[in-house]
């Protein structure tokens, strides 16, 4: 990506060829696309839950037509190999809107309240409206996939949405705006600005009615912080520094084969990315073996090429970053089994995957987020001791534990700080699963129903329709009406069914017959 003062070229890391400009859209430019939202929120959230699924039925076969174009989009914008563009963003972003097409007003049903005794008869109902404009401000690793996870819940539940892609992926972000106007979504409700941080922020401060903000925690507390000007409901998706834990009863093939591919999947640029390795003493030497092994036989290269199993890293700064971190850890001990620096010189984006062994807590490697290439590797003994190590972090997104007794598995994830634990596999996004971290990984969920509602007002309605004359608890607080409350209290939470019983019956009477 580079600047150009009003506007942004978007740059392919694997050639540095420039693919396209977009405008870097000013305050101004944000304001005018929130406006234009709410009017269009207007007309959009008056639409039955039938038509506004049209549109998500119509996005999804477009997407399916153009599905080849927009895979070679999405591997020249994120330079990701191609069966990574197919399955992660285009399979799920595909799930997702034949997911909340087919079941969004199923989601959001109103439901039937029982107040309890003291309101017995009244008719009391919770219903989920849409909030009104929906902000979401998007990283670069996963340019469909985060967006759709947010955007087709939001507009089922009648919400308009504004789109802030990276500004190192802005391309995927228009193509997006492009279908869904393809696909029939009115003038206004859904709009991509695109542009640098700045725009985020102007977006993040324009009065909208909910932010999803998927990024670095650093970037995340500046947005919380600018949300909480206009006390504007957000939720963070933020970064992790996600470790495994490796007992010696593991399938150390399987293992050893499911964690290369989650620590190196997208060259490492994955939220979920398993960065950290913790493996049981006795079959350490042989694992490590394994993934070194695993490692060597990757082709790293263009994603347009087939055969390619590791791209380019996004920008230099991220390139940057790894070289810190491996620096960090051999002045501290660690060892580099293979990989270690970039493939092709200096200015190069090509990074050698990277298996580190002797690491330790000390080291940033084990610490914060590297987002790159590397695996570190650390060896333990006890159970009590690989679940410490694991919990020893600022973060709190994903962990998995890789063992064949799949209850000490179930009764690990149970030990673990973090918003999704897996059992011999990598924690996974699916639209039925609520997906979201704790600590610096973030707070709140998005995808399944629990991120749907993000999206709504939770409204309550009590209608009562019982025709008498006064409740007893109105004024005038007279005739010993204290007396008659208090009286009863001790049978009304008795634990006695036949005492609570007799006591309901008192209650319903009220006091006046009581005097
Ligand atoms: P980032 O630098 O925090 O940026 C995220 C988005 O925020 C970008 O669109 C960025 O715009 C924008 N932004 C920057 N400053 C802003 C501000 N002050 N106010 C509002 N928006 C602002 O993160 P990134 O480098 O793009 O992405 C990598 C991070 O995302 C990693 O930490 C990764 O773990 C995390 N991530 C988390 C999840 C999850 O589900 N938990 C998923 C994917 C990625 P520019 O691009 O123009 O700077």
């Amino acid at each position: 990506m580079n600047k150009a003062g009003d506007s942004l070229d978007s740059v392919d890391p694997a050639t540095g060829e420039i693919l396209g400009t977009v405008v870097n859209s000013g305050r101004a430019d944000v304001e005018k696309a929130v406006e234009r939202s709410r009017k269009a929120f207007a007309e959009w959230s008056g639409r039955s839950f039938r038509e506004r699924a049209a549109v998500m039925r119509k996005a999804r076969s477009i997407m399916i037509a153009k599905r080849n174009e927009l895979a070679d989009l999405i591997v020249r914008e994120t330079g990701k190999p191609r069966l990574e563009a197919v399955l992660h963003d285009l399979h799920f972003s595909l799930d997702d809107l034949l997911y909340y097409e087919k079941n969004s007003e199923k989601l959001l049903r109103d439901e039937k309240v029982n107040l309890g005794i003291a309101f017995l008869g009244q008719k009391n109902r919770v219903i989920f409206e849409p909030a009104g404009v929906v902000a979401v401000i998007n990283p670069w690793n996963f340019p469909f996939l985060l967006s759709f996870r947010s955007l087709v819940p939001a507009l089922m539940a009648g919400n308009s949405v504004i789109l802030k892609p990276s500004e190192y992926t802005p391309l995927c972000g228009v193509r997006i705006g492009e279908i869904m106007k393809e696909a029939g979504a009115p003038e206004g409700v859904f709009t991509v600005v695109t542009g640098d941080g700045r725009t985020g922020q102007y977006l993040v401060e324009a009065g909208v009615d909910r932010i999803v903000f998927t990024g670095s925690a650093a970037t995340g507390r500046k947005v919380m912080k600018a949300a909480s000007g206009n006390l504007t409901p957000l939720v963070l998706e933020l970064g992790g520094k996600d470790p495994a834990i490796v007992f010696s009863d593991a399938d150390l093939e399987w293992t050893s084969a499911g964690i290369v591919w989650s620590s190196l999947l997208f060259t490492g640029q994955s939220c979920s990315s398993i960065e950290r390795i913790y493996v049981q003493e006795d079959v350490a030497d042989r694992f490590i073996e394994m993934v070194v092994e695993g490692t060597k036989l990757l082709k790293v290269g263009n994603g347009m090429d087939p055969d390619t199993d590791i791209g380019p890293m996004i920008a230099p700064f991220q390139v940057e970053n790894v070289e810190r971190h491996i620096e960090d850890a051999v002045g501290k001990g660690a060892k580099v089994l293979t990989g270690g620096k970039r493939i092709g010189g200096h200015d190069s984006l090509f990074f050698e995957p990277t298996v580190l062994s002797d690491v330790n807590h000390d080291m940033l490697v084990m610490k914060e987020e590297t987002f790159g290439p590397v695996l570190g590797i650390m060896k333990f003994k006890t159970v009590d001791e690989a679940v410490e190590l694991a919990n020893d972090t600022a973060y709190g997104l994903a962990t998995s534990v890789w063992t064949s007794d799949l209850e000490k598995g179930k009764r690990i994830a149970r030990r673990i700080h973090a918003g999704c634990v897996s059992v011999n596999n990598r924690a996974i996004e699916v639209k039925t699963m609520p997906w979201g971290g704790i600590k610096d990984s973030g707070m709140g969920k998005t995808s399944s129903r629990y991120g749907m509602l993000n999206f709504v007002n939770i409204k309550c309605i009590t209608v009562d329709g019982r025709n008498r004359k006064r409740e007893d608890w109105w004024y005038p607080y007279e005739g010993g009406k204290d007396r008659f409350f208090s009286d009863i209290l001790p049978d009304l939470h008795s634990d006695e069914k036949i005492r609570v019983l007799k006591a309901y019956i008192k209650f319903l009477r009220g006091i006046r017959t009581d005097e």
